[in-house]
């Protein structure tokens, strides 16, 4: 490409609304433009590497089996009802009319209409296996749409969805694309981990999100610094601790605590630890409130708490009027001695190996010490219900968990039979009986990935793109072309030859002066820079810097050929199909 051909808008002035890197990078390099809040064009600049992003993933996919096909962005009400998610979605699925007054959405993911699709179209075993999938536009209304296209409201996803007639066929194309994303996450060039996931309301047994580490992902996922155990903190298991808990020495005391509601003040008032309290939380189960305990310096793991059978699906804390009432006491004075009956205990496993512990009394502005589980206080169950902490030991019993943050690029899920179950779909077995099919499905965030991408690699002068997403792989510049006609020449063979090649390049032929040219390149973060100038055509060389590197070389021309093939390969340019 001639950059005198193209449209490349780039600016210094970091806009105010973007707060983080790839947010700031993308606009300063007029990779997307802000159409509405949530809603963003894809400039020349941006298309280019979503386009490498997307047709990497496409090849990946295809390699795999995988077949592509295209469905509607415009979904009708009456298929989401079947499923039941028409109102279970929630806000996030935009709702419009057409003009006969008729109810639609604009897709936010698609498992309805391809189970519409499969319901037509496959009917034997013998279609089956399949995995159909497809790169098209989502809408989700999100509550706080921001960081630019890393949490959009319209944005490019590439989906699919398998089906099968046996859990082990699921499992094997289930293994097929957790490899698959890795391959697209090493070929794109980022550092990704797989991590277990949880299922959420859709359900089903197994799952993996793949994420990108970065400090502005708004996931935290644990994982062991000795094993290859990963998870998403919501999903990351507690271990039970190894000790048994010790009999009681202390009686039961009960201590006035005046306005010593939290477990901080309470710790500190009473110079204990706080891991020697016990926090009873009360929150509303199926049938009245229970009670939740927990050690005083553990927090609730919510997703944990709502596969207790006696919760719905979400939590919600009792009011303080409610806690009154339930209770005869305040927020902050609860406890698991003389609770009301009516209100069941469950109690986190380290909070259960307690003795002599602190905890509410049950009365405005008093606490108990010396408390003990069996003699003072009873629980219906022993549960993990706590978020894990840096330092717990690692659930596969291997190493301590770390703490990060990371960005979601894909999830991927054993549906099972859910969908075609309620959409009734069925297909005739070897046996000529009916069968409902199981399903998977895998989705990836082309769009998101652009972002994080750059979130994970970037310096001072802007991005620095992976081998495989720039939207050239070198950028040509000229010095003075204009008083040395000769660098003109020498300039476009290189261009002619690199492009002969296969080697996207871009010749920077706008005529500007070499510090804006050098500025443009790096902020747009091409890889490989070559300048062309009188000094280094007199010597039959070439002035090339690595983005990555912080000084030029001389080098020859062939050893830039040699160089750009050793990259490539690194990146899967060259991958054999
Ligand atoms: P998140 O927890 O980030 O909202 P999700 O669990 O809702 O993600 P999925 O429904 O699994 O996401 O969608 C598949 C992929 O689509 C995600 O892994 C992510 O890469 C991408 N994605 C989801 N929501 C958005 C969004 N609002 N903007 C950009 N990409 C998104
Ligand atoms: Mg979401």
């Amino acid at each position: 490409m001639r950059l005198s051909q193209f449209h490349l808008v780039t600016t210094r002035e970091v806009p105010s609304d973007a707060s983080i890197i790839s947010h700031k990078l993308m606009l300063c390099t007029g990779m997307i433009r802000k159409l509405a809040s949530g809603v963003y064009s894809w400039g020349p600049l941006g298309l280019r590497v979503l386009h490498k992003v997307e047709n990497i993933v496409r090849e990946e996919m295809n390699r795999s089996g995988a077949i592509e096909m295209l469905m509607p962005t415009i979904q009708p009400k009456e298929l989401w009802e079947e499923s039941g998610r028409w109102q279970k979605f929630g806000p996030q699925l935009l709702k419009i009319k057409d003009c006969k007054q008729q109810s639609f959405c604009y897709g936010p993911t698609a498992e309805e209409v391809v189970t519409d699709y499969v319901r037509q179209e496959l009917s034997s075993y013998k279609q089956l296996p399949v995995n159909f999938y497809q790169i098209q536009t989502k809408f989700r209304d999100e509550i706080r749409p921001r960081f630019g296209v890393m949490r959009a409201r319209e944005f490019l996803m590439k989906d699919a969805y398998s089906f099968h007639l046996s859990q082990e066929s699921l499992s094997t194309t289930y293994q097929a694309m957790y490899e698959v994303y890795n391959r697209i996450f090493k070929r794109l060039g980022l550092r990704c981990r797989a991590v277990q996931a949880d299922n959420g309301a859709i359900g089903g047994q197994h799952s993996h999100e793949f994420h990108v580490l970065a400090d502005s992902g708004e996931d935290v996922i644990a994982f062991s610094d000795q094993s290859k155990y990963a998870a998403n903190i919501e999903k990351a298991e507690a271990l039970a601790p190894n000790t048994t808990r010790p009999q009681p020495t202390e009686p039961l005391r009960r201590l006035e605590t005046p306005g010593k509601k939290t477990i901080e003040e309470v710790s500190d008032f009473l110079k204990i630890p706080r891991a020697q309290c016990v926090k009873t939380l009360l929150v509303h189960g199926k049938k009245g409130l229970v009670a939740l305990c927990l050690r005083g310096d553990h927090e609730l793991n919510e997703t944990k708490a709502c596969k207790l059978t006696e919760l719905p699906n979400q939590i919600t804390l009792a009011s303080d009027s409610d806690i009154l009432t339930a209770t005869g006491t305040q927020a902050g004075f609860i406890g698991p001695v003389g609770l009301p009956a009516s209100i069941p205990v469950f109690v986190d496993h380290s909070a259960a190996v307690l003795a002599d512990f602190i905890c509410g009394a049950n009365t405005d502005h008093n606490h108990y010490s010396g408390a003990n589980w069996g003699r003072d206080a009873h629980f219906e169950r022993i549960e993990d219900l706590r978020l894990i902490v840096a330092g717990d030991l690692s659930p596969d019993g291997q190493g301590q968990l770390r703490i990060a943050r990371g960005i979601e690029m894909g999830h991927i899920f054993q549906l099972g039979n859910t969908y075609a179950k309620a959409m009734r779909v069925s297909v005739l077995d070897e046996q000529g009986k009916k069968q409902v099919p199981l399903m998977g499905c895998y989705g990836l965030g082309i769009s998101r990935i652009v972002a994080a991408a750059i979130e994970q690699s970037h310096d001072q002068a802007g991005i620095i793109w992976p081998e495989a997403m720039a939207p050239w792989r070198v950028a040509i510049c000229m010095i003075n072309p204009k008083r040395h006609p000769d660098i003109t020449a020498a300039a476009e063979s290189l261009y002619q030859e690199l492009s002969a090649h296969g080697i996207e390049t871009v010749l920077d032929d706008r005529g500007h002066r070499s510090g804006t040219m050098f500025a443009d390149m790096e902020l747009i973060g091409i890889p490989h820079r070559v300048v062309i100038s009188q000094r280094n055509l007199d010597t039959g060389t070439i002035e090339y810097r690595a983005r990555k590197a912080k000084e030029n070389k001389i080098i020859k021309r062939e050893e830039l050929f040699l160089l750009l093939k050793e990259n490539g390969r690194d990146n899967g340019h060259f991958l054999e199909n």
